[in-house]
């Protein structure tokens, strides 16, 4: 098996740009646009992704796609490539937001907290690095930006940048401008903030909010603009029985629980 890997590995890398961002495949394409590798090398084809991932990380787990973070289908970079189903590649499939990180952004863009303006870092079809992202203003106000296939509004995107997390709830812009992303502009301030102190959710218990990022019920309450967190629960039930228990102790004869 020596052999044929030397030559694959020969073969890959005569037919490829290596560059700070992504590396251009320069061989032949197939007919999805990604870069292809015919039989005469491996006795099989393969697609250069696929060919780089196996030089770089080993056989790739069985029924997984190889995928670009980037979004580049001509990149055989190893670092913008990924595991994962068919599904992810099909086009137009907005990943959750749980699918984007900071290390993952932070390489594709920069953000100035100063300013709150972002600027592309990598180079792609269609993109120069140093441009800003082009970006949607919702009915409301803010800003909708569309990074690695996720469509997110980008005061939130300015937290994961400068944070390295998403937000706990919403974000709130302390001037009330909604279009200005700078960092001391913008707050976490929690669903329940809104919620809890008020009444309760329709078709939920009082306290209880789902957190969809960890996948768990979170219950929480306010006092005196301050949210309390009493943990995060597999069950509303769960979540719902701690922030009662945490009301109590926060409102004693004033806690409601409904
Ligand atoms: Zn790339």
């Amino acid at each position: 098996m020596a052999m044929p890997r030397k030559t694959l590995e020969e073969f890959f890398w005569s037919r490829v740009k290596k560059a700070d961002g992504c590396w251009a495949w320069t061989g032949s394409v197939n007919k999805e646009g990604r870069g292809h590798i015919g039989k005469s090398v491996l006795g099989r084809t393969i697609s250069a992704p696929r060919a780089s991932w196996l030089l770089h990380f080993g056989a790739p787990e069985a029924g997984k796609n190889i995928l670009h973070r980037c979004e580049n289908k001509l990149c055989v970079n190893p670092g913008h490539l990924f595991l994962g189903s068919r599904l992810e590649r099909e086009p137009r499939v907005k990943w959750a937001e749980a699918d984007l990180n900071a290390a993952s952004i932070r390489e594709q863009l920069d953000y100035d907290p100063e300013t709150g303006n972002f600027k592309w870092k990598m180079s792609r079809p269609g993109i120069i690095p140093g441009q800003s992202p082009k970006m949607k203003a919702t009915k409301w106000g803010y800003l909708r930006i569309t990074i690695l296939g996720v469509t997110t509004m980008a005061h939130r995107l300015a937290w994961l940048h400068h944070y390295g997390r998403w937000p706990e709830g919403d974000i709130d812009h302390a001037n009330r401008d909604r279009g200005d992303n700078r960092i001391t502009n913008l707050r976490e301030a929690t669903r329940s903030q809104n919620l809890a102190n008020k009444k309760t959710r329709r078709n939920g218990l009082k306290g209880v909010t789902f957190h969809k990022h960890r996948g768990r019920w979170s219950a929480r309450a306010n006092k005196d603009g301050k949210a309390h967190h009493f943990g995060y629960f597999d069950t509303e039930e769960e979540a719902h029985a701690a922030y009662c228990t945490g009301a109590v102790k926060l409102h004693g004869e004033f806690a409601r629980f409904k």
